[in-house]
């Protein structure tokens, strides 16, 4: 058989621990057969981040911008324990966090849908994908305990010294007071990631704030969206058949709720923090969740939801079987080999990816599948396979379609 050649490489961000053994075996088992695969690599395990001060990471964050299309195993945050077990130089900051200051994205998750395993919500038969803004608000807050009786002011001191100034409360005790911002040029870059990927994708976009009492920080964000999509998108969002829909955050959760699914959830960040869990949840778990952060200026990187999976890491190191699910990163390759394939014309490429996703839903569906979607499954006899094995046997129905 002949493999599938490309044109452009992928940006290839290889990982940590269990993941970084599952990208291997993907690789092997379900890629190389199959195409003629074009990746420039860059080794973000974290022996290699240490080796390198971590400038691996900003090089693949750059070659990123450059091809447009890169695909990301996970890897570790370093924190304490990291930093001994690896001797590390510091404690390196989050490889997805420098990746996302540098493209300036947002990210977008989804659920994989199979059957078998049911919805919380039964209604949702089709996806929600949430769209966080992940920037400001309270992530970059500043905030006083208020040790007693006294006046709490917000003042905003101009770059020509004018200022502006508003009481929030004249305490009569003790208290607590916040102060958290946002800027128009993040808001901007949020509403245009969030209305290509809904035209990318053909799914209505929703979005939401609480702008009957925030009347200027959150209507400022209701302000932005619709003056973007006025101007740049509605023409498009027609032609489409897609639409898109304002509605205060409280109405929105009721709507999702009963909603069928298959629209694009656009969250400020701490809406989008907390439900994007609960959505993950509702549907499952976070090894059935694709993720892919998209920059305003058009460029992809795929990856999935979870993290290195270290538990069955250490199984695997002491030479047991670990049944982990590969599925998310696989289909993080099939999002980057799809996109590649449609920025590049080959159409073969767009199938490939299409029929890889349909052999892991249909492995799944016919029985095969590995311990945790085994406990989540309605499936009268799992066969429980483990890591290996359940890629070997996506391999099989894959060549059978
Ligand atoms: P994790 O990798 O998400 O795994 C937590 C638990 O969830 C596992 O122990 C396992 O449960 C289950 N699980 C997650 N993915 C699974 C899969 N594919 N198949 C089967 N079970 C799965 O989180 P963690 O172990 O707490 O974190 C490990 C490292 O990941 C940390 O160093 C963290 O910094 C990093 N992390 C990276 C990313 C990223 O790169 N995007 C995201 C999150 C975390 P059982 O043990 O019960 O089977
Ligand atoms: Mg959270």
């Amino acid at each position: 058989m002949e493999k599938i050649e490309m044109k452009t490489p992928l940006v290839e961000m290889d990982g940590d621990e269990m993941t970084r053994v599952l990208w291997q075996m993907i690789k092997e088992e379900l890629l190389l057969p199959y195409i003629d695969l074009k990746t420039e690599y860059y080794d973000l395990g974290l022996q290699h981040r240490n080796e390198t001060d971590d400038q691996v990471t900003i090089d693949s964050a750059e070659a990123t911008k450059k091809y447009g299309v890169a695909v990301k195993c996970a890897t570790i945050t370093p924190n304490a324990a990291r930093v001994k077990e690896y001797d590390l130089k510091e404690m390196w900051k989050s490889p997805n966090g420098t990746i996302r200051a540098a493209l300036d994205g947002t990210v977008f998750r989804a659920p994989i849908l199979i059957k078998g395993i049911m919805p919380y919500v039964h209604n949702w038969s089709k996806p929600i994908t949430i769209a966080r803004h992940a920037y400001g608000d309270v992530y970059k807050n500043v905030e006083i305990k208020v040790p007693g009786a006294g006046r709490a002011e917000l003042v905003f001191t101009g770059a020509d010294g004018e200022e502006i100034r508003e009481t929030i409360h004249e305490f009569k005790g003790p208290g607590i007071i916040q102060g958290i911002h946002n800027t128009d040029e993040s808001i901007t870059s949020f509403a245009k990631a969030c209305f290509n990927y809904a035209l990318d994708t053909k799914q209505d976009l929703w979005f939401a704030t609480k702008d009957t009492i925030s009347k200027k920080y959150d209507h400022n964000f209701k302000d932005i969206f619709q003056e973007i999509y006025d101007a740049q998108y509605k023409e498009k969002f027609e032609a489409a058949g897609i639409e898109y829909f304002y509605t205060l955050i409280d109405d929105a959760v009721a709507r999702v709720i009963r909603s069928e699914g298959g629209f694009i959830w656009a969250c400020k960040n701490y809406d989008g923090d907390v439900m994007s869990d609960m959505v993950a949840t509702a549907y499952g778990d976070l090894s059935m969740m694709t993720s892919v952060l998209v920059s305003p200026s058009g460029v992809y990187e795929y990856e999935a939801a979870h993290g290195t999976v270290q538990r069955h890491y250490y199984k695997y190191l002491k030479g047991e079987e670990t049944s982990t699910n590969s599925i998310a990163t696989i289909f993080a390759w099939t999002g980057a080999l799809r996109k590649r394939g449609e920025l590049d014309g080959i159409e073969e490429l767009v199938t490939f990816a299409d029929k890889l996703e349909r052999a892991c839903i249909k492995t799944v569906e016919d029985g095969k599948m590995t311990k945790s979607l085994s406990l989540i499954s309605t499936c009268k006899n799992p066969v429980i396979l483990n890591s290996l094995e359940f890629i070997q046997a996506i391999r099989a129905t894959f060549d059978a379609l």
